[in-house]
């Protein structure tokens, strides 16, 4: 269904709208009721070109403005974001699909990162040794690289631009930024907020597009780094592409997290924390849990929890109070349905469908309900691959060992957890399971913005993973000076108070 007259969103360089030169566009939907609600221009090479040269011409000024305005900058778009977290969660709601408190919660996570870039000077602050040699002094300072791209995935608008942008700018680089094509709102939203937060123009842009815009990004000479959250086969394509053309490059891919149930946990809160990791924001996030593995005689009293709670959930819009809002496009429900079919075929048990769901909203969404497999084997595609959706497969062993041997031969190695009261089973878990992100009795084990976001394996391409001082590092280089001043002398008078400016 198309709206009457639906807006066209372009793209935004140097601090303005930019209409760009692309005669292809793309159709942004509101998954709750299938309406098509804008159109999306999708980039051009030219139009990368356009985006690319203003962040660099806004770059000399931008790395040498001090480090006390550039925090001011950063401490205003805080403030900023803070009065008006609401306003952008409903635009991710309204064309991602999450629930609105969801939404709030990811705007929530990507500030966290804003007020960790807050403190850039405490971060820069370089080394020195004294004397290294006689009257010889040695400092190691980071300088920023220049302009860099930061590439998007459609479940996290705004977080997961924030995981990079905050730091990328605070540092001292530019940005061009290229959002989803399903979810271009919360950009173009965030790059009005920069400018009333007085960003100097074309410090932070946005390009909407597609493939072709992603593959200028990555060739393009003036880009000098690029960090890039998607899906694993496009993260390898990023990360290949990206360093085969000279840039640094950190590539988030997809994941399969698996959550081990000992047989000594807490049964209610397992089951309460399934619910809430398999189906938040429908299963459409990197760190969701899509496998249970349920260890010893817990299954059948788990599967039982879980199917309970999955059932009481209310599916529908976003907007409406809802526990589980929709898919992202029809495209996305359709694969997730197959994938459904594919379990049952595989012989899998299916012990609650969401295929049939009745959701709470108007229009024709994309919904699928809360789904529940038991008995899910290895071989199974529900089990092999990335669903994207709120399909949770439990899968049974007979040990702990078999739990860890099971997740450590997963491709994929982006979050994890284990569910158990005994500290000794934990800590050998912490230590053994090759993962990325661990939780202990915490299903979603997403890092505070001061420790650093990444997976291991197929989950991330490249050795830095985001957002901490890893993301300080990725978005900075290493000089060091080796000097000497035989007479060292200060000239000029001022009895002024000293001042940074
Ligand atoms: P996607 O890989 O389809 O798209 C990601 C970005 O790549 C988009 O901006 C898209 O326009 C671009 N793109 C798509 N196809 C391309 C191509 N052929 N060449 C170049 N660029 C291309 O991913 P998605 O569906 O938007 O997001 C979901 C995926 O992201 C899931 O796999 C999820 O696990 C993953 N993800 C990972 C993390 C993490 O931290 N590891 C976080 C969020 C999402």
């Amino acid at each position: 269904m198309i709206a009457a007259q639906v807006p066209v969103l372009h793209h935004w360089v140097g601090g303005a709208a930019h209409e760009g030169s692309s005669s292809r566009f793309s159709e942004v939907t509101d998954p709750a009721t299938g309406e098509v609600t804008a159109r999306l221009a999708l980039a051009s090479p030219a139009d990368v070109d356009a985006a690319v040269a203003a962040a660099r011409a806004a770059f000399p000024a931008w790395r040498d403005t001090s480090l006390a305005r550039r925090t001011q900058v950063l401490f205003r778009f805080r403030e900023l974001l803070n009065a008006r977290a609401d306003e952008l969660a409903a635009l991710i709601t309204a064309e991602h699909g999450k629930v609105l408190d969801d939404a709030r919660g990811e705007v929530a996570r990507g500030q966290e990162v804003v007020e960790f870039a807050c403190g850039i000077p405490h971060l820069l602050k370089g080394d020195f040794t004294e004397n290294a040699s006689t009257r010889v002094d040695v400092s190691s300072i980071r300088q920023p690289l220049g302009p860099v791209a930061i590439i998007g995935p459609f479940n996290f608008p705004a977080m997961v631009p924030m995981w990079f942008f905050p730091i990328a700018v605070a540092a001292g680089n530019t940005v061009v930024l290229k959002p989803s094509e399903k979810v271009p709102s919360a950009a173009l939203w965030l790059a009005r907020l920069w400018v009333e937060a007085g960003l100097p123009e074309g410090v932070f842009n946005v390009v909407n597009g597609d493939a072709a815009a992603v593959d200028r990004l990555l060739t393009h000479p003036h880009v000098k780094a690029v960090s890039f959250v998607g899906s694993t086969p496009i993260a390898r394509h990023v990360y290949e592409t990206g360093t085969a053309h000279g840039k640094r490059v950190q590539a988030l891919g997809g994941a399969k997290n698996h959550m081990v149930v000992l047989p000594d946990a807490d049964l209610d809160l397992a089951a309460d924390q399934a619910v809430n990791a398999g189906f938040g924001s429908a299963g459409e996030r990197c760190m969701a849990i899509s496998a249970v593995v349920a260890v010893g005689d817990v299954a059948d009293d788990l599967v039982d929890r879980i199917a309970t709670r999955a059932r009481a959930l209310r599916t529908g819009d976003g907007r409406r109070g809802c526990d589980m809002g929709p898919l992202v496009t029809a495209a996305a429900r359709d694969r997730v349905a197959g994938y459904v079919d594919a379990g049952e075929a595989a012989g899998a048990t299916l012990v609650v469908d969401g295929r049939g769901v009745s959701p709470d909203a108007d229009g024709t969404g994309f919904f699928v309900g809360p789904t529940l497999f038991d008995h899910v084997t290895t071989d199974m595609s529900i089990y092999t691959d990335e669903i994207f959706g709120p399909v949770l497969s439990v899968v049974r062993v007979a040990t702990y060992d078999e739990a860890i041997d099971l997740i450590n031969a997963n491709p994929y190695g982006n979050g994890t957890a284990i569910f158990t009261n005994d500290g000794g089973a934990a800590r050998r878990f912490q230590n053994e399971v090759e993962v990325g992100m661990v939780g202990i009795n915490v299903p979603v084990p997403v890092p505070m913005a001061y420790f650093s976001f990444g997976g291991w394996k197929n989950s991330l391409f490249g050795d830095t993973h985001a957002h901490g001082t890893e993301g300080v590092h990725f978005f900075t280089r290493a000089k060091v000076v080796t000097s000497r001043w035989l007479d060292p002398s200060l000239r000029g008078i001022d009895l002024g108070f000293p001042r940074n400016v």
